[in-house]
């Protein structure tokens, strides 16, 4: 009989296993020999899309392992490159119907989404090439915001605050991707890292969550009592806090 996996890791990308400013994971590199070590591995749980996450996937060691793309809204199964269905068009045409002031990735040039994200033209490309979720900022006021929400709403669509970005979707959480890949793998034990309140149900839903210190973004809160003991804040910022999470949380084991 195949030995179950000891641990399965779900980590959000940005801020947390990537660099907030360089988009550099290699500061996270111990961690992830450590999982290697172990026989196992990460799931890559992002805002990002699909065809994103396919080579930091492949870069990381990673390509055997699930992803979650589109902060939840998808699951990219190893060796397939198909998310299958498409919600965007539907999204997109919402969208239009709400009060201005938000503008998509679907409305910047590629150029555009460069500048925003600091992303490469090429990067900017792969992250518009989106099935489920629209991100974008908002260029209106607060008061205009707090009525773009409402309408939202009202049309069945959630507006997610992540790292940077304002993203609507029609309201999956990565912790319901999670719990489908969990129940997929059957790990005996999750753990779940990330370092903004778009992880918030993912950190929730694992045995062990680790809110890595992002400085440049809005922080996790304090969690109810019970959630915060097993939840590990770390120190530093970034892939560095990543690994030594990781290293903390599987010293004991072999
Ligand atoms: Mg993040």
């Amino acid at each position: 009989m195949k030995r179950p996996l000891p641990i399965l890791v779900f980590s959000d990308l940005d801020g947390t296993l990537l660099d907030h400013n360089n988009y550099s994971w290699s500061a996270a590199k111990p961690g992830l020999q450590r999982l290697a070590e172990i026989g196992t591995g990460v799931v890559l749980a992002s805002s990002k899309t699909a065809q994103e996450i396919i080579p930091l996937r492949d870069a990381m060691g990673q390509a055997d392992m699930p992803a979650i793309v589109e902060n939840g809204a998808g699951i990219l199964w190893p060796g397939n490159a198909d998310v299958g269905e498409d919600d965007y068009p539907r999204l997109r045409a919402l969208l239009k119907k709400l009060p201005q002031g938000f503008v998509g990735f679907g409305d910047m040039t590629i150029d555009e989404v460069a500048q925003k994200t600091g992303l490469s033209s090429q990067q900017a490309n792969l992250a518009r090439q989106r099935k489920f979720s629209e991100p974008g900022v908002w260029t209106g006021s607060d008061v205009d915001l707090a009525e773009f929400l409402e309408a939202a709403r009202a049309h069945g669509l959630y507006a997610r605050k992540g790292g940077r970005f304002l993203t609507i979707s029609f309201g999956q959480t990565k912790a319901d991707a999670m719990r489908e890949v969990v129940r997929h793998m059957r790990p005996v034990r999750t753990i779940a890292l990330g370092d903004a309140p778009n992880d918030i149900e993912m950190i929730q839903a694992a045995d062990q969550g680790v809110v890595v210190a992002n400085p440049h973004g809005p922080n996790i809160p304090p969690f109810p009592a019970p959630v915060e003991a097993r939840v590990l804040r770390t120190q530093q910022s970034g892939p560095q806090g990543w690994s030594d999470a990781i290293l903390t949380l599987t010293a004991d084991f072999r």
